[in-house]
């Protein structure tokens, strides 16, 4: 056991029947579908220790959301039909579905509940799966995003009077995020993800990088498409550490999507599981050394949902409860899915918890180098200025 956690200490997971109601309906990429393989991987891993999600207020959910935005997810959410309107439209990423607004609403209360725990003391770690809904705008909905917990978790906690530093390692850009918090000196937001010129949303340039009164308080780190583990995780490791440093974080929040898999069909990096497993050790290490613990993690997007997004959540689990990663997956697990797994072409199951290495090849040197050179360009000129957002 590290860190003189209490060997019986385990991680909080939000988790209950009502994170199932997220549905966009049985074609969209973002499907509950994922929570069956997802939650029972996790169980067998030895995940125990469940808080279910409590719907958020309207009252909450406007801390990030104008009133006007959110009196529109309830009107659709009665009337799926009425847009489109504000990102919501029926052929588009967010389409409209019945009861959305409380399946939403959810989604929020369960990052804000595990936050309320954290800032109580009940939890250290805490791990929403469900969440990480990133792209969530003030004013409207984005990326099969329709509120943003991330954010109403961080807002929480910033309201509290804690630093807070989010650390978003979804493949794509954390936007929603990061415009909510631009101008806010007391959030620190770091992102990775595909060049936005080859992935939606199409932001998080390494130019970008806060408002006047928070500059250097948005880090955007684009990476190269045909990213495998090894530049990854180096710019990973170069950027995250010496940010926490210089920012003093007081709490974590990250977002583990792991659609940046060599499998998954919406985007185009190269990882695998294993630079999955070492950048959430990282994250781990960076809470005991600057936050006393205090992290919640969220999922975020993933859409292989038998062979990534299990083994990824459970290498979120196992790094917060300190525990090794087994080699293999449990084979009563491989076998429940591996029907399901194939009728929806993600077969067959995993037999390790970590990629073998030659899953993908190698990347190209000019990649490595693009990635390197965008990761100093984003830490230097958060470096820069920093220190006078923490003198002012
Ligand atoms: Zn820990």
């Amino acid at each position: 056991m590290k860190h003189g956690t209490a060997p019986d200490s385990q991680p909080l997971v939000v988790f209950g029947p009502r994170s199932l109601l997220y549905d966009f309906g049985v074609d969209h990429p973002l499907t509950p579908r994922r929570f069956g393989s997802g939650i029972d991987l996790l169980r067998a891993v030895g995940a125990d220790h469940f808080l279910p999600p409590p719907e958020a207020s309207d009252a909450e959910l406007h801390r990030v959301h104008d009133p006007e935005y959110v009196s529109a997810v309830h009107m659709l959410s009665e009337y799926p039909d009425a847009g489109p309107m504000l990102g919501f439209s029926t052929w588009g990423d967010d389409p409209p579905f019945y009861g959305m607004h409380e399946a939403a609403a959810a989604v929020a209360g369960g990052s804000i509940a595990a936050m309320d725990r954290i800032l109580s003391g009940a939890a250290t770690h805490a791990f929403h799966p469900g969440g990480g809904l990133h792209h969530a705008m003030p004013h409207r909905a984005s990326g099969f995003c329709i509120y943003n917990d991330t954010a109403l978790a961080v807002a929480r906690a910033r309201d509290a009077g804690h630093r807070v530093l989010y650390v978003d390692l979804d493949v794509h850009h954390g936007d929603g995020v990061e415009a909510i918090f631009w101008n806010d000196p007391q959030v620190l937001t770091v992102s990775f993800h595909e060049s936005p010129t080859a992935l939606f949303p199409g932001t998080g340039f390494v130019q970008e990088c806060g408002g006047d009164d928070a500059l250097g308080t948005a880090v955007n780190v684009p990476l190269e498409p045909g990213t495998s583990d090894a530049s990854w995780l180096e710019v990973v490791h170069r950027v995250v550490p010496p940010l926490a440093a210089a920012f003093r974080p007081t709490i974590l929040v990250s977002q583990h999507g792991s659609d940046t898999h060599a499998y998954d069909p919406l985007a185009h990096l190269n990882l695998t599981t294993r630079a999955m497993a070492q950048a959430v050790r990282l994250v781990d290490e960076l809470s005991h050394r600057h936050t006393e613990g205090r992290w919640l993690a969220t999922g975020g997007g993933g859409y292989d949902v038998y062979r990534v997004v299990p083994r990824a959540w459970a290498l979120v689990w196992l790094a917060q409860a300190h525990r090794e990663v087994p080699d293999e997956t449990p084979a009563a697990w491989r076998a429940k899915w591996a029907g399901d797994a194939e009728r929806h072409f993600q077969a067959p199951m995993p037999l390790t918890m970590l990629d073998p290495a030659d899953l993908v090849a190698g990347e190209p040197a000019r990649v490595r180098e693009a990635n390197l050179r965008t990761a100093d360009t984003a830490l230097q000129s958060s470096l820069r200025s920093l220190p006078e957002i923490s003198a002012a």
